[in-house]
């Protein structure tokens, strides 16, 4: 039965354009795939997908076509982003928006676009505090076929979905290394705590034998 939805999702994934913009509401074309599976969300919410996309939808699931929700956006020609890079301060704001991760640079430095692995989300312009991204449309006089849509479909899941693991497998290194410190800190507490208690115990002998020293000289002055 799982496997089933599982199928579903990836037949109705494999419609989706993958230009993980979230404009139908959800984080990427998985996640939107999976709500439809799922009966949570409508087959006309993706505007890169346009009309074309929504029929094949209805197809897949033997349903009524229906008009693209616009509330969601209109379909726009496909364009990259590229970035004034005398203008990029480096805060690396725009990497970490990038779902398929098309932009190198590192912290205080200049960062540009690999425009192949660009899908023309646009979701790096806003996080840019120095305005320094703009689409630029591409392909105007010669559209891509259905064949080279299919290829840069999945060039963009590949590079969404191993951006995902990236992700995932950097988030538990550092609940790891949290973990790791944590661990330190306790074990130095314990430390720390033994080495009062042992400082103790000796200042707490030195005082018995000196008191047991001044009783013995008491006594033999009173002998
Ligand atoms: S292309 Fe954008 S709107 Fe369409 S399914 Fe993917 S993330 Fe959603
Ligand atoms: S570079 Fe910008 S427009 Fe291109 S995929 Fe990354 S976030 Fe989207
Ligand atoms: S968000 Fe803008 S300023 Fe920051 S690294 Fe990216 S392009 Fe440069």
């Amino acid at each position: 039965m799982l496997t089933d939805k599982n199928n579903l999702i990836d037949q109705i994934d494999a419609i989706l354009p993958q230009t993980q913009c979230q404009q139908c509401g959800f984080t990427g074309c998985k996640p939107y795939a999976t709500a439809i599976a799922e009966g949570h969300a409508d087959i006309n919410q993706c505007p890169p997908g346009d009309e074309e996309g929504i029929y094949q939808l209805a197809e897949l699931l033997g349903v009524k076509p229906k008009p693209l929700n616009k509330t969601h956006g209109i379909p726009k020609p496909k364009a990259t982003a590229f970035i004034d890079e005398s203008s990029c301060i480096g805060c690396t704001f725009c990497i970490q928006a990038c779902p398929t991760d098309a932009i190198v640079g590192a912290a205080k430095q200049m960062h540009t676009v690999i425009t192949t692995a660009c899908t023309g989300c646009e979701l790096c312009i806003a996080p840019c505090p120095m305005d320094c991204i703009r689409m630029v449309s591409v392909q105007k006089e010669h559209p891509l076929d259905q064949h080279a849509k299919k290829k840069a479909a999945n060039l963009a899941r590949a590079r969404y979905q191993f951006r995902l693991q990236r992700r995932a497998r950097e988030k538990q290194e550092q609940a790891k290394k949290i973990a790791q410190k944590t661990m330190k800190k306790k074990q130095a507490n314990v430390a720390t705590a033994d080495d009062v208690a042992r400082k103790k115990a000796i200042i707490q002998a030195a005082l018995k034998r000196a008191a047991a020293v001044r009783v013995k000289g008491v006594t033999k002055q009173s002998i």
